[in-house]
């Protein structure tokens, strides 16, 4: 499958915004965007233009797929499933997104970013309710557990990925077992607690065009 490779913190760099896609490093001074909060390239400190309508609404869907890690193809999926269901379709899109297997790995602090979690389950190191799952983009749902697989308990990167989640914390609408590597979805996160700066109607505004 096709897959971004270059250097990610030109990513944050060029939307001005820290999209943590590096684990802890993204925590610390060494951060690309503490030390140069300015576009990437040779005009990336040049005087500013004014920005269009669908510039700043293209911006917007850029953070947003690259925070998540996706492909404007997968994401363009989200949105037009988000699209058809009875919810409003910038919140639907967040909780498709919010619902991936690669994210919640994420957010329950067993992976450092959403790469590397997305690279442990294709690795086989996961299970949801008991049965081996190696699909990242796998939906999940309220009640659904997901555990490292006990052959994998030992590898140091779920040590340190436990260790940095702690300091970090757990999103409220999970349930972290440090102890056994496993966690539950105990329900799907409301829109406020959604921290991130991201205006989600101006990406509907985009492909509604
Ligand atoms: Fe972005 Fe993290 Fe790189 Fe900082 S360290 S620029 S937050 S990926």
């Amino acid at each position: 499958m096709a897959r971004y490779t270059d250097p990610v913190c030109r990513l944050c760099r060029r939307e001005g915004l820290k999209l943590f896609l590096k684990g802890e490093r993204c925590y610390t001074d060494k951060c690309a965007i503490e030390r140069r909060n300015y576009a990437p390239g040779q005009h990336g400190q040049g005087r500013r233009r004014k920005v269009s309508e669908y510039a700043v609404q293209l911006r917007e869907k850029q953070r947003l797929k690259r925070m998540y890690g996706l492909l404007e193809k997968q994401f363009r999926r989200y949105f037009d499933m988000a699209e058809q269901s009875k919810d409003v379709t910038g919140e639907a899109l967040l909780t498709f997104l919010e619902r991936r297997l690669d994210n919640m790995v994420y957010r329950l602090g067993l992976a450092g970013s959403r790469a590397q979690a997305r690279q442990l389950i294709r690795h086989r190191h996961f299970t949801v309710n008991g049965k081996r799952v190696d699909i990242p983009s796998y939906l999940t749902k309220p009640g659904d557990e997901i555990a490292v697989k006990e052959k994998s308990r030992a590898k140091e990167v779920f040590k340190h990925a436990v260790e940095a989640s702690q300091r970090h914390g757990v999103s409220e609408w999970l349930e972290l077992d440090v102890g056994a590597l496993s966690g539950k979805v105990l329900r799907l996160p409301e829109r406020l607690e959604l921290t991130m700066p991201i205006n989600e109607r101006l990406v509907v505004e985009l492909y509604s065009k």
